[in-house]
């Protein structure tokens, strides 16, 4: 999970040392360095995986991942839909 000094170093470099969400900088808000595919899913420390973000843009998307797992489309089959009863 952890990035390399230089890494982080390169990152911000070519991000222009601002949030790519929101745009600021530090020392405004805490910059961090955001796999934009979490390794948990199976993404890289490559560059292209990587791209700077404020503390606050990375923790509103820490709780994307979770959704998207129990948003598979199988998860439509778990849900019934109950039939309004008529009166003849
Ligand atoms: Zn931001």
């Amino acid at each position: 999970m952890a990035v390399s000094k230089r890494l982080r170093y390169e990152i911000l470099t070519r991000d222009g040392e601002a949030c790519r969400k929101c745009g600021r900088r530090a020392p405004e808000v805490e910059l961090q360095i955001d796999h934009i595919i979490p390794v948990a899913l199976g993404g890289s420390d490559d560059p292209s995986n990587l791209q700077t973000l404020c503390r606050d843009c990375n923790a509103g998307k820490a709780s994307m991942p979770a959704v998207l797992i129990c948003n598979e489309p199988d998860g439509r089959a778990h849900r019934q839909r109950s039939q309004p009863i008529t009166h003849g």
